[in-house]
C-alpha cells in the first residue's frame, strides 16, 4: 500500500514506489503529524508511540546515504529523508549549479532501503524571501572558522541554517548525520545543544569503497585516473595514525603523511590535521585520544574531504 497524505495537492505519490514525496508545507504537515507523536523527548516516548527519524541529504545518493537510512530504520517506526540542494552553503565559485541532481534514482534507492517519504522542497519553498534575506544561524569558533571553515567560510553558516529549518519543517525525534563530514557533525551535534533543540543525532560511520575512499556524491567528478590516485586520502589519513602508534607526535606524523599527497601526481593539499575528536582544537604535541585526523585536498578540480577518527 502506498501511503498518500489526505487530500493532497502538489505532493506527488509514486505508487510504484511507495516513497511518498512531500513538496509543499501542507503535505508535510499533514503527513508529519498523521504519522509520528507530537514531539516529546525521545527518552520519554512509550514504545507505542512513533519516533521519527529524518535523514537530510542533497540527494544524488549512494551507499553511505542509504547507511544513514537504515540505521534510521532500525532506530525509529518512519523514516524521512529530504533531497535539498542547498544554495545558502555554496560559495559563488562552488559547484552549486553542476551538482549532480538525480531524483528518480534517488527515489527508487530510498524504496530499497525502506524510506517511508522524501521532503524534496523547492528553493521558494525554503527560502521565499531569497536566501540572503535570511535569519542565520552562525556556529561558534572555532567550529565555524577553521579546517573547513577556513577554506569555506560560509559553508557552515549555510549548513547550520538550511538544518535548523529543516528540524523545524521536519520535527523528527532523531536525525542521522554521516561522520565523513565530521566537522559538519559536530557543528549540528553544537547547534542542538546550544539552542536546546527538540532533536536527538546520531553519527553514522563513513562507508568506503573497497579500496578505501569514501563515498561521497563528488566522487562522480572524478575520471577513471583521478579515481584511482583518490585513494592516496584515506591512506595519508591511515599513515597518520600509523606514525603516531609508532612514537611521531601529531605534528611531525601529519607532516610526514603529507608528503604521500604531495609526491603524487595532482594534489593540492588544502590541511591534513590531528584535532581533538569534540572541539576540533589542534592536536599537536602528543598523541591523545579521543581525537580525529582530518584532511581537505583538491585533486585537479575535485575537492575531497575525509577524515579517522580515533576513538580509543
Ligand atoms: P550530502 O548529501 O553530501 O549533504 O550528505 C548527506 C548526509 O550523508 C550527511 O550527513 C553526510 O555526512 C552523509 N554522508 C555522505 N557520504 C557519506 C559516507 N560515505 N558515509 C556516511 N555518511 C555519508
Amino acid at each position: 500500500m502506498t501511503e498518500t497524505p489526505a487530500n493532497y495537492t502538489t505532493a506527488v505519490s509514486f505508487a510504484e514506489k511507495k516513497v511518498v514525496v512531500l513538496r509543499d508545507l501542507e503535505s508535510l504537515y499533514r503527513y508529519r503529524f498523521s504519522q509520528a507523536a507530537a514531539w516529546a523527548p525521545v527518552e520519554h516516548l512509550h514504545q507505542e508511540q512513533i519516533k521519527l527519524g529524518f535523514v537530510p541529504t542533497m540527494g544524488a545518493l549512494h551507499e553511505g546515504h542509504l547507511e544513514l537510512v537504515r540505521r534510521a530504520r532500525e532506530k525509529c517506526q518512519k523514516v524521512i529523508v529530504s533531497i535539498f540542494v542547498n544554495p545558502y552553503q555554496f560559495a559563488p565559485h562552488e559547484d552549486f549549479s553542476k551538482y549532480p541532481r538525480t531524483f528518480e534514482r534517488d527515489l527508487e534507492l530510498l524504496h530499497s532501503v525502506g524510506a517511508d517519504a522524501v521532503f524534496y522542497p523547492d528553493e521558494k519553498l525554503v527560502y521565499p524571501n531569497g536566501k540572503d534575506k535570511i535569519t542565520a544561524v552562525i556556529p561558534p569558533t572555532p567550529l565555524n572558522d577553521t579546517l573547513e571553515g577556513e577554506f569555506r567560510p560560509t559553508f557552515f553558516r549555510g549548513v547550520a541554517t538550511v538544518v535548523l529549518k529543516l528540524f523545524n519543517l521536519v520535527q523528527p525525534h532523531i536525525a542521522f548525520f554521516g561522520q565523513k563530514d565530521y566537522q559538519q557533525w559536530k557543528v549540528i551535534e553544537t547547534m542542538v545543544k546550544d539552542l536546546n533543540l527538540p532533536v536527538s543525532i546520531v553519527g553514522v560511520p563513513t562507508v568506503r569503497e573497497s579500496d578505501g575512499l569514501a563515498m561521497s556524491s563528488r566522487n562522480a567528478y572524478l575520471d577513471a585516473k583521478a579515481r584511482q590516485e583518490a585513494t592516496n586520502l584515506y591512506k595519508a589519513l591511515s599513515t597518520t595514525k600509523e606514525l603516531m602508534e609508532g612514537g611521531k607526535n601529531p605534528l611531525q606524523a601529519a607532516a610526514e603523511a603529507a608528503k604521500l599527497l604531495q609526491e603524487s601526481q595532482g594534489w593540492q593539499l588544502q590541511y591534513l590535521k590531528v584535532c581533538h575528536a569534540e572541539s576540533l582544537e589542534p592536536v599537536t604535541d602528543s598523541y591523545i585520544k579521543p581525537c580525529v585526523i582530518v584532511a581537505a585536498a583538491k585533486l585537479g578540480e575535485v575537492r575531497l574531504i575525509d577524515n579517522l577518527p580515533i576513538l580509543d
